[in-house]
């Protein structure tokens, strides 16, 4: 949310232009949270929501661990002064010859979830610890992560089975209840189904040590989210459920849960105009759009609060939109969104919530528009 000090670095500096500031003692008070809601888990900050270098080196300090998908990710960590040691590669699906470099580097935790990626990994990274992402349902979240990442429990089992036999270590099993994630029951059948995989392994003498319970903690939006310590308490009485006495290690990937509401975008109102005399929807266009960094706003996925100095003055239903020349730049429009009827062209529009997922998602040069710019404060 639009903190004091991130008020003032607008009202001081004026910068033009849209831009993201973000508030590093908000991600340090959620990287608290994390740690307190879950004392027993590792926390490997997923890389990708936002890997400005003043957070990556705020975590590396306080102890974080890092959830990268990329070598360039992975070096972006190491250059925060994170050790290998302290860094997963997470995403399933990688180049052999990036997994290669990415063992010369150190790195010795893998993410898997099939024989093929595991032969990669026995041929450019021997010995290293694979863990198997499972399929969850994505019910219940804003922002759901599909069928493309993760397996069927009973492959995992034979995915891991064959790990091992190449002489690479089993290490666990992952899995990502989706993104903005409101059922607490989400972790309960995902790890439901993660406990079938150890015990079905267990059998056979394989023993498995870790949980991989992925990300998908919230940032508040327009609606009221658990805290962080619900969601602790939540996961940790279904690892005690389905694991009893034997909890494994476990890992959390919080990736909006740790910067989405350390971050606010100032934008502009570039135009105000109707499609019609007698309509009632005023078309409001911003200067930031889905190709600016607000690309969740796909399918109206994520509902970003929007501040306005008019605001407590009567409003109108809006269509919102971004500045570009295709007709896709549009963000609310089957919902409208309700904005003062005094909202005017030049005005200063602040999106907040948006610490994650907007930096990394904003065009290059589309239209001209450049980057979306950052300050981290
Ligand atoms: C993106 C991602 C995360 C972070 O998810 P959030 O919902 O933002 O917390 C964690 N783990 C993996 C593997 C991811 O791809």
């Amino acid at each position: 949310m639009a903190t004091q000090r991130i008020l003032d670095f607008l009202a001081t500096r004026r910068p033009n232009g849209p831009c993201l500031v973000v508030d590093l003692d908000v991600v340090r008070d959620n990287f608290r949270a994390f740690e307190k809601a879950l004392p027993d888990s590792r926390i490997y900050y997923a890389v990708k929501a936002n890997p400005a270098p003043e957070i990556l080196r705020l975590l590396t300090a306080m102890g974080s661990s890092f959830d990268t998908a990329s070598v360039v990710e992975v070096e972006m960590a190491m250059d925060a002064g994170a050790p290998a040691e302290r860094i997963s590669f997470g995403n399933t699906i990688k180049k052999e010859r990036d997994i290669a470099r990415a063992y010369q580097l150190g790195i010795r935790l893998y993410a898997v979830d099939c024989v093929e990626e595991v032969e990669k990994i026995a041929r450019v990274a021997p010995g290293s610890r694979v863990f198997c992402r499972v399929l969850t349902d994505g019910e219940g979240a804003e922002w759901p992560l599909s069928r493309k990442f993760g397996c069927v429990p009973a492959m995992a089992v034979d995915v891991l089975r064959h790990a091992k036999g190449l002489g690479l270590e089993a290490y666990g099993v992952s899995f990502h209840v989706g993104s903005q994630q409101i059922d607490l029951s989400a972790w309960d059948r995902a790890l439901g189904d993660a406990k079938k995989v150890f015990a079905t392994l267990a059998e056979e003498g394989i023993v498995l040590k870790m949980v991989n319970m992925g990300g998908g903690f919230p940032t508040r939006y327009l609606k009221d989210v658990p805290a962080a310590q619900a969601y602790g308490q939540a996961i940790f009485s279904a690892l005690r459920k389905h694991f009893g006495n034997a909890l494994p290690e476990t890992i959390i990937e919080p990736g909006r849960g740790m910067v989405g509401n350390a971050g606010v975008i100032k934008s502009e109102v570039v135009l105000i105009s109707k499609k019609a005399d007698n309509d009632n929807v005023r078309w409001v266009f911003l200067d930031i759009g889905k190709f600016g960094g607000l690309a969740e706003t796909m399918d109206e996925a994520i509902r970003y609060p929007l501040v306005t100095r008019h605001d407590g003055s009567e409003t109108a239903p809006c269509v919102l939109a971004g500045p570009t020349c295709d007709s896709a730049d549009v963000m609310y429009e089957k919902t409208p969104y309700p904005l003062p009827l005094s909202l005017t062209i030049g005005d200063e529009v602040l999106i907040e919530g948006t610490g994650a997922y907007t930096t990394t998602y904003s065009a290059v040069a589309f239209n001209g528009f450049e980057p979306l710019r950052s300050y981290v404060i």
